[in-house]
């Protein structure tokens, strides 16, 4: 059979070649089928049944899983037991096998469906992916319906190359990591929870193959790739030998970038620089620590919004960030507040269909908006700040109005903590996103006003040069070394400096090692990205010296096009890190 190349995304990096695992993962196939009025009730209870079957199935692995590896990663387990607890699903099923008059089966197929329509909806990548949450736990209770054994990844006794559709966090928690080489899926993107998973596992991982699953069979050779999300099949003798050589090189460089764990990142001429790491889930903290990261850059608390009928309490909002701080200590841990509004995410009873929602009623606006929904968080955040080291950072700010609104918010709070004699940080580090143009423009005036900036150059992009970040057909335009970004990133770290206040960035563009010197060079003292680049930047920043740093920042800068700004930046790198440039 000849050679034949799967593209997907990049969900974990590393390269591994090895007999692929299909796991059986097909979608049980449901007949919806009319019941009569007397087989309404066998079929509620078949349902419920079922329901608790599940229940008792994921409670067995959490308590496996707790016993085994700690509890860093029950979260997810939490969620799922959450679904199953979920009116939408339970009671929506009940409520459609009453009437329509339909078995048990269909009417769960249909309201998994339904969810998922309204997952769909949702613009925000990370929390549309949540769907597949549903799916998974929708599926297991389907199997439990028909009585069809769900195949563990436990039972795998040879190393192998996962091979599904997609996997469920319960699988990828049961998995015997010593066998398994890596995965490959049909479904997922980069942050859906198994990518997610197997990043902080250190697990190579491809996903969103589209059909990795009709072209692979148990016992195939694959070569799995993914830091390109590349998957081969049946690779021919060349391109076999060339995955070797790529594999060990990049084994090697893995190993090389480990010694860096326990060093500082420091520059040759002592400037210390903090690297810190990017979470969506309590359990990633693990992995920022894992990684020689100090602490948490950007905490993206919008994961506690999910699947839920109604919105988190303070208690549930003090819990999760009292986790995070209390096992990223004594390092700091910088919690976002909540970034959502528009049509991103539907809070019950509060979202409303916007037609332009990146310019909408999003993040600060959307809590200034409610402040209610603020108020709750606010009080987790500062309850939490009894624990450990927090820094409160507020997304999207575009005026100094804002600012005061959430400080007259803030205060209020803070003395009805101080009243109720419950205790917090007085002396919280508060500090704003500088993700829009606006607010880059007047850093100066903001940078009076608070302890520190994060620039979240994600969205500053997509605000500068006017391109939808989500937008495939202008994805060539989305360029971080844009002339008019770098003017911006320059007079924000003026306005820093000159208030000699913190100086942060927690976009994307902080984890690209070819961007690390250009940074440092343009005063940034602090850059959190996701944990798998921590080393990556590490290498960077202990490789160079400030003097250069700026020297090389300042001819980045005199370039009037993105191309030429690249190549320049390329011309460096290649110099004084030919190796690390070949992996890039
Ligand atoms: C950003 O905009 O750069 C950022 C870090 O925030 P998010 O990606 O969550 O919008
Ligand atoms: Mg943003």
């Amino acid at each position: 059979m000849a050679e034949k190349t799967l593209h997907g995304i990049a969900a974990s990096p590393g390269i591994v070649i090895g007999r692929a695992y299909l796991l059986d993962r097909r979608k049980v196939v449901v007949a919806g089928q009319q019941i009569t009025d007397i087989n309404v009730k066998s079929e509620v209870d078949k349902f419920k049944k079922a329901v608790a079957l599940s229940k008792a199935q994921i409670e067995e692995i959490r308590k496996r899983f707790t016993k085994d590896l700690g509890k860093s990663h029950r979260y997810i387990l939490d969620t799922h037991i959450m679904l199953l607890e979920d009116k939408m699903l339970v009671d929506g099923t009940v409520k459609r096998i009453k009437d329509a008059h339909v078995n048990a089966e269909g009417a769960l197929k249909e309201t998994i469906e339904a969810i998922v329509r309204k997952f769909d909806a949702i613009e925000d990548e990370y929390l549309r992916e949540r769907k597949h949450d549903v799916e998974q736990v929708g599926e297991r209770v389907l199997r439990n319906l028909v009585g069809r054994k769900q195949e563990s990844l436990a039972d795998i006794r040879e190393e192998a190359v996962i091979i599904a559709h997609d996997l469920a966090p319960t699988d990828t928690l049961m998995m015997r990591k010593d066998k398994i080489l890596g995965f490959a899926t049909d479904a997922g993107s980069r942050t859906s929870h198994t990518a997610i998973l197997a990043r902080s596992h250190g697990i190579p991982a491809a996903v969103g193959l589209d059909n990795v699953t009709a072209s692979v069979k148990t016992g195939d050779v694959v070569v799995l790739d993914g830091i390109h999300g590349i998957v081969i099949v049946d690779p021919d003798e060349e391109t076999f030998l060339d995955y070797l050589k790529k594999q060990r090189r990049y084994k090697y460089f893995e190993l090389e970038l480990d010694k860096l764990r326990e060093l500082p990142a420091e520059t040759l001429d002592g400037h210390a620089i903090r690297l810190q790491g990017n979470i969506e889930l309590p359990e990633e903290v693990i992995a920022v620590a894992d990684h020689g990261g100090m602490g948490i850059g950007l905490y993206r608390t919008e994961f506690l919004f999910l699947n839920k009928q109604t919105l988190p309490t303070e208690e549930q909002h003090y819990q999760a960030y009292r986790h995070v701080v209390e096992r990223a200590a004594p390092n700091e841990v910088v919690i976002r507040t909540l970034d959502v509004g528009g049509d991103k995410i539907g809070l019950p009873g509060v979202s409303e269909k916007e037609s332009n929602p990146a310019l909408g009623l999003r993040a600060i606006r959307f809590c200034l908006h409610r402040p209610d929904i603020f108020r709750t968080q606010l009080r987790g955040i500062l309850r939490a700040s009894a624990h450990g080291k927090i820094k409160i950072l507020y997304p999207m700010i575009s005026r100094m109005t804002e600012l005061t609104e959430i400080k007259g918010i803030m205060e209020e709070v803070k003395g009805d903590l101080r009243t109720a004699g419950i205790p917090f940080d007085e002396e919280i580090a508060v500090g704003v996103m500088i993700e829009v143009p606006a607010a880059a423009m007047i850093a100066d005036l903001l940078a009076k006003e608070v302890n520190f900036f994060s620039v979240g150059t994600n969205d500053l992009i997509q605000y500068t040069l006017a391109i939808d970040r989500g937008n495939e057909h202008v994805a060539y335009m989305y360029e971080p070394l844009d002339p008019a970004v770098l003017r911006l990133l320059q007079r924000v770290s003026l306005a820093a400096h000159e208030a000699e206040i913190g100086l942060a960035m927690c976009g994307e563009m902080a984890g690209d090692p070819l961007y690390a010197a250009i940074l440092l060079g343009l005063g940034f003292q602090t850059l959190s990205m996701n944990v798998a680049a921590i080393p990556w930047v590490k290498k960077v920043v202990r490789a160079v010296r400030m003097r250069d740093a700026v020297e090389l920042a300042d001819i980045v800068m005199q370039q009037p096009t993105a191309v030429q700004a690249r190549r320049t930046a390329e011309a460096f790198m290649q110099e004084r890190f030919p190796e690390l440039a070949a992996e890039l």
